[in-house]
């Protein structure tokens, strides 16, 4: 289902430059950090660059909608396309969350792939009713 090779080599990868943070107690407390990062980085692309903008209210959904419906009534609140420096800044937060969530599972002797696989088929299974 996913590129073996892709999933595997990065954790792998990880196990292999995991150096200094090797205690289960660092890894989670980097795995909370690099997501606390992760949350900051697209904050600050609101209200730092302003290239992306949160627009929220109370979610009005019409009585009689539908589970499906609501993939359309709901939406994400977000206004605007993330630039390209701020792109960068996420997605090298979200690398850093992969790596730690990668590290911990080479500490507890998981595969990240095939958790991600399973997490998949039970999405599929679910579809809409995932609730997520
Ligand atoms: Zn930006």
């Amino acid at each position: 289902m996913f590129k073996e090779a892709v999933y595997d080599g990065f954790q792998r990868t990880v196990s292999e430059t995991l150096l200094f943070n090797r205690s289960v107690l660092e890894v989670l407390a980097k795995t909370h950090e690099a997501t606390a990062r992760l949350n900051r980085a697209v904050i600050k692309s609101v209200t730092g660059c302003g290239c992306l903008k949160i627009s929220a209210g109370k979610k009005e959904i019409p009585p009689g909608a539908t589970l499906a419906d609501l993939r359309q009534l709901l939406g994400s609140h977000l206004e605007g396309e993330i630039c390209e420096d701020c792109r960068e800044v996420v997605e090298s937060a979200i690398g850093r969350s992969l790596f730690y969530l990668a590290a911990l599972c080479n500490l507890l002797n998981l595969s990240l792939k095939d958790i991600m696989e399973k997490e998949q088929k039970y999405m599929r299974i679910l579809g809409i009713y995932n609730l997520a």
